[in-house]
């Protein structure tokens, strides 16, 4: 009798018995799916890649709406929780308005909206739907990040995140899978990460032979240049009561991090030295840049370096003491619009590529690379009717502003020795 040995899922719960109000809904949900699911399907011939294909896309709205219903039903008590006890001065508190948050989950993504509590005592807040749910921190869950950290420290991160996204349908960024595989093995450095010194020379001989300058070898902070959200990804679709977005929302995901990569800009491409985003504080992040620093990784004199970052004051105080010669480049606001309209038609597909071309290309026009990267963009294939004019348009606008654009020799940036 095998069956008698089998755990329902639910067996340790008391309270899961799906009632006939809670069954409704889910049939609702399921025909606001099935009209999703047309959508999906419109135009296609039926045949059965297409037909999996359509679920296999559409699929994770429909059971995170389920598990959504079964939130709601299991955990009543703390969705409706008006007052609870400090768990550190015990002192009563009364609950807050709800706070949404939207949690990613192998089966889809999964919308709270629960009751906050915050204790003055202790400057502390609590979500008690959050501790009876056992969630992590992260915008990702457990489930996700154990499958993508077992992935990812087996093979690349690169190559774990593209098969991640194949196998499951869901997106982990690169940075993620680091950070995730970091609480894997917490005891990593930034120099266990890290390419040797011969690799690092190796990659700037490489991409610097036979040119006239040193290659161009940028530092970015992320947090920088966030890449704006697809317009794909934005509204609602037909029937579909809560507004959401059809992928995982990325932009979160870079904006949460800390952290810093090097890399190499080789035409409008960029070549990967070391990325390092297990930080938690501005104070960590200073540690691992020295960490990087005092290493030697960075052969400054055969480079010319670049620090690329927001507007946040903490980050060019440090880029100043590790790297003092280094040309400091702002994600100037106005520039930086333009460029990710261009990304963003061009490489929305492919939102690391976006940011790759969108550092690379600011990196550049700071180095008074303005002529070359208006070569580039008359030569680039545009994806798109939109992109072409997109790029028409920031073609025209870098050629009127070159003097503008070209912040170093106008001497608004004096930080010298950035040439040979
Ligand atoms: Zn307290």
């Amino acid at each position: 009798m095998i069956s008698a040995s089998i755990h329902a899922p639910w067996d340790d719960f008391s309270g899961l018995k799906i009632n006939e109000g809670v069954r409704e809904r889910l049939h609702e949900q399921f025909d606001v799916w099935l009209n999703m699911l047309e959508d999906e399907m419109d135009g296609k011939e039926g045949k059965l890649d297409e037909i999996v294909g359509g679920i296999f896309e559409t699929h994770q709205e429909l059971t995170g709406m389920i598990a959504e219903s079964l939130v709601e039903k299991l955990h009543s008590k703390e969705l409706e929780q008006k007052e609870m006890v400090c768990p550190k001065c015990g002192r009563e508190l009364r609950s807050r308005d709800k706070v949404e948050r939207t949690v990613e989950t192998m089966i889809g993504p999964v919308k709270l909206k629960r009751p906050y509590f915050w204790c003055k005592n202790c400057s502390e807040g609590f979500y008690p739907l959050d501790k009876a749910l056992n969630l992590s921190g992260r915008k990702k869950q457990w489930d996700i990040q154990k499958a993508g950290g077992s992935l990812a420290t087996e093979i690349p991160y690169k190559k774990a995140k593209e098969q991640f996204k194949g196998l499951t349908g869901l997106s982990m960024s690169d940075h993620t899978m680091h950070e995730v595989v970091g609480d894997i093995c917490k005891d990593v450095d930034v120099l266990d990460v890290a390419p040797s010194v011969e690799e690092v020379k190796r990659k700037i001989r490489e991409v610097g032979g036979g040119k006239k300058w040193r290659p161009i070898m940028v530092l970015a902070t992320a947090g920088a240049h966030l890449p704006t959200r697809p317009e794909s990804a934005k509204g609602k679709r037909r029937g579909r009561k809560k507004v959401r977005a059809k992928r995982a929302n990325w932009k979160g995901e870079w904006n949460e991090a800390k952290g810093f990569r090097f890399y190499l800009v080789d035409g409008d491409r960029i070549e990967h030295i070391l990325s390092w985003h297990q930080v938690q504080s501005n104070k960590e992040l200073k540690e691992s840049l020295k960490k990087v620093k005092e290493a030697g990784l960075i052969p400054e004199e055969e480079v010319r370096l670049c620090v690329i970052a927001d507007g946040a004051r903490w980050i060019w105080k440090v880029a100043k003491e590790i790297y003092p010669k280094a040309v400091k480049v702002l994600d100037y606001y106005h520039l930086s619009e333009h460029l990710h309209k261009l990304a963003e038609v061009q490489y929305g597909h492919n939102p690391e590529r976006a940011q790759e071309w969108i550092e690379a290309t600011l990196a550049r026009l700071f180095f008074r690379e303005s002529s070359g990267v208006i070569w580039g963009l008359e030569r680039m294939k545009p994806r798109s009717a939109e992109a072409k004019s997109e790029i028409d348009r920031l073609t025209g606008y870098l050629k009127e502003n070159r003097d503008r654009v070209d912040y170093i020799s106008k001497g608004r940036i004096s930080c010298g020795e950035w040439r040979n």
